[in-house]
């Protein structure tokens, strides 16, 4: 496991980012200052607890379906006007411009866990956290040819000319504006602004740090990125980082209808709305195979040598696994395509292609859980 903290030598006080530092530091300060005072002289109002959750629910979805899914790996298109809301909206985060925070986050993809990765979890969950905005660090010579399609994109490169501005009436203007309107200006600077951009800024930064700490590896063990559902309520989906590591440019980070993922419904309802369009999916099988490929590598590190039967036991459990996946699959197809041309299909051939279908799920999960079974009959042997 990486350690918790730097090694000392990497943290050099002569390299420390002052600006961004202190106001890491004095901001959480001043946030809880101004909200201890906000409710000694005004008292908390549900009204101000409604712009807080409303503000933080607006800056986090322009982060993560903004900066994140949208402009740093380009999963989904978006109009003008969604582009807008999502530059304005993700300034108000304080978390640099998206121009900036999306080479960031190409070089961690592009070298997560190496040395160029710039919050490498490798020097330190704290660095990863928070360590690597209060240190100077220069990107790598290639790095501007990871911001190229960005310098393309207007609302972009204006987000990034004017961030400071943007990010101040955004951020704090605008909330303190409301709260006045509601009637404490004092409240809608404190909750709405300092105490809704503290909160924000850590959840944001577990991504880099917890997500790359605690949690399941079931798609790849290549990298330290993990899947961690408290985590995913958290960054509001974005726990599902195992995953996203490996299918970066896949509108969801949690692919089942139930993963708590509201990034992926937000960006749904964009699309039926007309504003988003070409969401990208990975495709079920390579999703499949993943998992497969990754249970197998730690299956086979387990089995001794002289047990054949345990080998072919995996094989053909994967290859059972995978064409229960394949029919299940292609009559999921065959049902939406009949289903789509309703006058042209018979009632009666819609439900046996549904009740094959049924069938046909059944076996999956069957195959799924002898799967699940075997993986852990391994580990109880072995
Ligand atoms: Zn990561
Ligand atoms: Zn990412």
């Amino acid at each position: 496991m990486p350690k918790l903290l730097s090694n000392t030598s990497s943290i050099d006080q002569r390299s420390l980012d002052w600006v961004p530092t202190l106001f890491l530091i004095i901001l959480p300060v001043v946030a809880v200052l101004l909200t201890a005072l906000y409710i000694y002289l005004d008292g908390l109002s549900w009204g101000m607890v409604g712009l807080f959750i409303t503000f933080y629910s607006l800056t986090a979805m322009s982060i993560t379906a903004g900066y994140h899914r949208l402009w740093s790996h380009k999963t989904y298109e978006a109009n003008q006007p969604l582009q807008w809301f999502l530059a304005l909206f993700g300034a108000a985060a304080f978390q640099n411009s998206i121009y900036k925070w999306s080479v960031d986050h190409r070089l961690h993809h592009r070298y997560t866990d190496k040395e160029k990765d710039p919050y490498s979890i490798n020097k330190g969950f704290w660095f990863a956290h928070i360590g690597w905005m209060c240190h100077k660090q220069d990107w790598p010579p290639e790095a501007r040819a990871y911001g190229r399609d960005l310098e393309k994109n207007p609302i972009v490169m204006f987000q990034h000319k004017h961030y400071l501005p943007i990010a101040i009436v955004m951020g704090f203007f605008l909330p303190t504006l409301i709260g006045w309107i509601m009637g404490s200006a004092l409240g809608g600077l404190a909750v709405g602004a300092c105490l809704r951009i503290v909160a924000l800024h850590h959840g944001t930064f577990l991504i880099n740090s917890a997500c790359h700490w605690w949690g399941k590896q079931p798609y790849t063990t290549d990298n330290t990125a993990r899947d961690n559902l408290i985590l995913a309520f958290l960054t509001f989906g974005e726990g599902y980082h195992n995953f996203h590591h490996l299918f970066a440019t896949d509108y969801r980070n949690g692919i089942r209808w139930y993963h708590w993922d509201p990034t992926k419904w937000a960006i749904k309802i964009n699309e039926k709305l007309g504003m988003a369009f070409n969401l990208k999916k990975t495709n079920e099988q390579l999703i499949l195979k993943a998992r497969i490929q990754k249970d197998r590598s730690q299956a086979e590190a387990l089995i001794p040598t002289y047990k054949i039967q345990w080998r072919q036991k995996l094989d053909q459990l994967s290859s059972n696994l995978e064409n229960a996946q394949k029919q299940f699959l292609e009559l999921k197809a065959e049902y939406k395509e009949l289903k789509y041309q309703k006058q042209a299909a018979s009632h009666q051939k819609l439900i046996e292609i549904r009740t094959e279908l049924k069938l046909a799920k059944l076996q999956l999960q069957a195959s799924l859980r002898q799967w699940g079974q075997f993986q852990a009959h391994l580990i109880k042997l072995t």
